[in-house]
């Protein structure tokens, strides 16, 4: 019997992560302590990047990524309208003007094909970049948009706040990790409760660029340097210099411990999330009327997500709410929420994702839901599905 309601996605807390915090919290610091480096190395390890910032949430992750590429007032960047809000917002925050380009009806990923004629049939150099998001954990083959980019000049800002662990396979065969930075110039990573890993709030910015990494650093402590290299006058060893109107986007070493703790599952949960992704797909392979998710055989896709489209979404959501199965609808067409509508957005702009958005439902996705719990589920969506 399921006496509880099953959400699409829970955080994942052991009793060692618990301690981890505890030993945090009798330790000598609180915040800006050496709990911080340690994750910051840990994750860029996870990744295979080559420097990682932590800060309080992914959404300043990507206003300090948004930064150090140079987002300035006016200029145009790219970005997919299926998203949470963040992936754009970062660019308004500089001032910048976000194009909304249509997915893919597969990937759901912003369409390459469509990406090309938008930057054909504008001048050469009327857009500076472009912000890509690892929709659901599905990670881009980012050495094709790489190409593009380099053939437009602009920059790539990677939204991998699903996909933490997912990788694709490039043309040499090497396993590409989002966050590696090997095609990317940036990418984020969020660490809310629903997300792969959790530091209660929390994000990550990982690069390759010495020049970006230094950039992100300063604006995340107030634009403030202590480092007497990059000082402009010498003083005693108290005197630092404030050189840019930077942020307070700190993480807590209370949060960065926890987040070390549950790094150390991080990979095997991508590897129970397919687990679970593989048992839905068999059982709903042969059901009329349900479409289970897409996976090219040359990535490895992260499941933060797990989505079907199903015709009759609104009849199939109420009926699982009904039986205590909360699954969600992620998300509304970026580019059609009031905020952005002012700037001229309207529907019927973009077909696909409007599409997606009607039949869309991501149901119970996380490390620790149940054999019981998942046959449940199935049971339901198929009791309504063959109504
Ligand atoms: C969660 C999320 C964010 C924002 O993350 P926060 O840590 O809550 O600021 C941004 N982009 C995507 C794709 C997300 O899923």
């Amino acid at each position: 019997m399921i006496n509880k309601p099953i959400s699409y996605g829970r955080q994942y807390i052991s009793d060692e992560d618990i301690q981890a915090v505890v030993d945090t919290l009798k330790s000598d610091y609180l915040t800006c302590g050496p709990a911080i480096p340690a994750f910051e190395k840990a994750f860029s390890e996870y990744v295979h990047c080559k420097y990682a910032v932590a800060v309080n949430n992914a959404t300043s992750a990507l206003h300090l990524a948004a930064i150090a590429l140079g987002v300035k007032p006016g200029d145009n960047v790219i970005c997919t309208p299926m998203t949470f809000a963040s992936s754009a917002n970062c660019i308004r925050f500089c001032g910048g003007n976000v194009k909304f380009v249509d997915i893919n009806p597969k990937t759901y990923l912003l369409d390459l094909d469509k990406l090309k004629e938008t930057l054909e049939s504008a001048p050469k150099g009327t857009y500076k970049g472009m912000v890509l998001v690892d929709f659901a954990g599905y990670p881009h083959n980012m050495e094709e948009y790489r190409k593009v980019a380099d053939e437009y000049g602009m920059w790539i800002l990677e939204d991998a706040c699903h996909a933490p662990g997912a990788y694709f396979i490039d043309s040499t065969g090497e396993k590409v990790f989002c966050g590696s930075g090997k095609y990317s110039d940036i990418t984020v990573f969020s660490f809310h409760p629903v997300k792969h890993i959790t530091t209660g709030e929390g994000g990550m910015a990982c690069t390759q660029n010495k020049e970006y990494y230094e950039k992100m650093a300063l604006y995340r402590t107030h634009g403030i340097t202590h480092d007497v290299d990059k000082l402009q006058r010498k003083d005693g060893l108290w005197y630092y210099e404030m050189q840019e109107l930077g942020y307070n986007y700190r993480i807590t070493d209370i949060q960065a411990a926890l987040g070390t703790s549950q790094l150390k599952r991080a990979r095997k949960n991508v590897e129970i999330r397919r687990e679970l992704v593989r048992k839905y797909n068999e059982a709903f392979t042969d059901i009329e009327g349900i479409k289970t998710p897409y996976e090219a055989d040359d990535v490895y896709h992260a499941y933060h997500l797990y989505i079907i489209q199903v015709e009759d979404r609104l009849g199939l959501y109420n009926y699982l709410r009904e039986n205590k199965v909360y699954a969600q609808v992620l998300y509304y067409p970026l580019n059609l929420m009031p905020y952005y509508k002012q700037f001229g957005n309207k529907e019927g702009d973009l077909p696909i994702v409007e599409e997606y958005y009607k039949h869309c439902l991501a149901l119970p996705m996380f490390p620790t839901l149940t054999e019981e719990q998942q046959e449940y589920v199935i049971c339901k969506v198929k009791e309504f599905v063959s109504k």
